[in-house]
């Protein structure tokens, strides 16, 4: 069985705490082993901080982002190799794992190009300088330098290509170094990104290192200058946010968590119109693609009540046909989820919901493997709008006038989703659900190849406020912020512009 490495202090070391067996959650075969805790995490910050820092601030932002353009090249050379890990440690159908694969790519490539644009500087100016006397020469300008510690990145099981890239990508050109550490589960995937960059000898000492197991004592260990990008579940979110050294640093923190995300199907859409056979389409691909494990995942259907009965059964008849099944055969569209746990925890999830089961039985035993199939629940009860059930699952809710009333009580999400075709319906609708979310996605047929709600591109924020966690990501060069430290220039107007150049 392969032994998982960690990449740390510039060399891969094997942990010395307990060992994790990750499995193929189809087939339940063990695949790697990792052990993770008594790494000298101490020492690997260090490292990273004071031998990847200064190489990386020493590039200029076209330089930073030539190396994203030259990560993007090693993986798309490993792409086959990355698929098939991806279908086997992380249970993905061969178009989830592209989704996951390419998705990082494309991520990296969009920040490459950002790079060049910001051209041969190695930190912004922001924003135009201010006279601030009577005369011109006593002058203001505001500047965002890199941060001189390490940009740590604890990710989520679902991505673990696109969630390492979507972070480092906007980490290395900001000029940090990265510590990435993905989930334990489905880590093997992430680990050969890493061993590729390296066999590649793409980036400089010390620029990207790899935790591979339990986090142990690496949130403890930051300090002031460090940033610390997390995403999974909000109640771990909650607890990170918490720690004392991360209150008492002022640890900078971004937070992408649970989400409630809300399909709302316009009052006016006709049955069979194209708006509405694109509202079930996007439904349907975001319950089954990665068997719903997605954070951006529809998971409440919002129809008006009228509708509530044609949709149900379109979408009982869209769900009878997703073969559900090991994704390394061809012809299977939905795979296990990813572990025991994230089986049981659905399971638990769907009864919690309460209603009635219009679609699917989250109770169905199968032979071997972690599978469930998709789930339809009619009529939840509130629980729909309070726990994010991380599976194949949505609720049908039906609504009388006022959608942005429901879409509300989710408490903040990632993406609501707006399927209409009344300009009067969608302008309220936008205005009521744009402050409780990170994104609006406004479906229309005519959008060519439209990736749905459930796609995050680099160039729009991704995160949300409330129960997502309050963070954001990506949103082209907006992301760089998360990494800088802005601050104010002050003094004689000449002086400051020599030194901005
Ligand atoms: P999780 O259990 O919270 O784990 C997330 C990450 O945190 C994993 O790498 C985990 O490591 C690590 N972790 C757990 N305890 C920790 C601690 N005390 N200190 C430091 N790290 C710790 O979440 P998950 O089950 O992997 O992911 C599912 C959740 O993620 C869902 O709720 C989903 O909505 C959310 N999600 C959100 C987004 C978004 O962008 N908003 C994207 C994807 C997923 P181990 O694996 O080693 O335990």
């Amino acid at each position: 069985m392969k032994e998982l490495k960690s990449f740390l202090g510039g060399r891969w070391v094997a942990g010395g705490g307990t060992p994790h067996t990750l499995l193929n959650p189809a087939t339940e075969e063990p695949l790697a082993r990792t052990a993770g805790g008594a790494a000298d995490l101490g020492a690997a910050l260090a490292y990273a901080r004071d031998v990847g820092g200064p190489a990386l601030r020493a590039l200029s932002f076209a330089e930073r982002g030539a190396l994203l353009k030259s990560i993007a090249g090693a993986m798309q050379a490993s792409r086959d190799q990355l698929l098939e890990l991806a279908i086997a440690n992380g249970g993905n159908t061969r178009s989830d794992a592209k989704f996951d694969i390419d998705g990082a790519i494309g991520t990296l490539l969009e920040y490459s190009e950002i790079g060049n644009a910001l051209g041969s500087r190695k930190f912004l100016v922001d924003g135009e300088g201010i006279q601030l006397g009577r005369s011109a020469r006593f002058h203001g300008q505001h500047i965002a330098v890199p941060r001189r510690g390490v940009a740590v990145h604890i990710n989520a099981f679902n991505f673990p290509a696109w969630g390492f890239a979507e972070k480092a990508a906007v980490a290395l050109l900001a000029g940090m170094p990265v510590l990435s550490k993905p989930a334990t589960s489905s880590a093997m995937v992430a680990q050969r990104i890493v061993e590729v960059i390296h066999e590649a000898k793409i980036l400089p000492d010390g620029a990207l290192s790899l935790l591979v197991g339990p986090a142990g004592e690496l949130v403890p260990l930051l300090g002031a200058q460090d940033v610390l990008a997390f995403t999974g579940s909000g109640e771990t979110g909650a607890r990170l946010r918490a720690a004392p050294n991360v209150i008492r640093h002022s640890i900078k923190m971004n937070i992408e968590a649970d989400s409630l995300n809300a399909a709302v199907l316009g009052p006016e859409v006709e049955p069979r119109s194209d708006m509405y056979e694109l509202f079930l389409k996007d439904v349907v691909r975001d319950m089954t693609q990665k068997a719903g494990q997605k954070c951006t995942a529809i998971r409440r259907v919002l129809v008006p009540r009228e509708l509530s009965s044609s949709v149900k059964d379109d979408l009982i008849e869209l769900l009878s046909a997703v073969k559900v099944g090991n994704p390394a055969e061809e012809d299977v569209r939905m795979g296990p989820l990813a572990t025991a746990d994230q089986l049981a925890a659905v399971r638990e999830g769907v009864e919690r919901l309460g209603g009635k089961l219009a679609f699917g039985d989250s109770q169905k035993k199968f032979d071997k493997g972690f599978f469930i199939s998709p789930i339809l629940v009619e009529e939840p009860g509130e629980a729909a709008h309070a726990h994010e059930v991380f599976g194949p699952v949505t609720s049908l809710i039906p609504y009388e006038k006022d959608p942005g009333g429901i879409v509300a009580r989710g408490n903040g999400g990632l993406v609501c989703s707006i399927y209409a075709e009344d300009q009067a319906f969608i302008e309220a609708l936008v205005m009521e659900a744009a402050a409780l979310h990170g994104r609006l996605f406004l479906g229309h047929p005519k959008i060519e190849l439209s990736p749905g709600p459930g796609t995050v591109l680099p160039q729009l924020v991704h995160g949300g406020p409330g129960r997502a966690g309050g963070g954001e990501e990506l949103g082209g060069p907006r992301g760089l912020a998360f990494y800088l430290q802005r601050v104010a220039l002050e003094g004689a107007r000449p002086v400051i512009q020599k030194l901005i150049g």
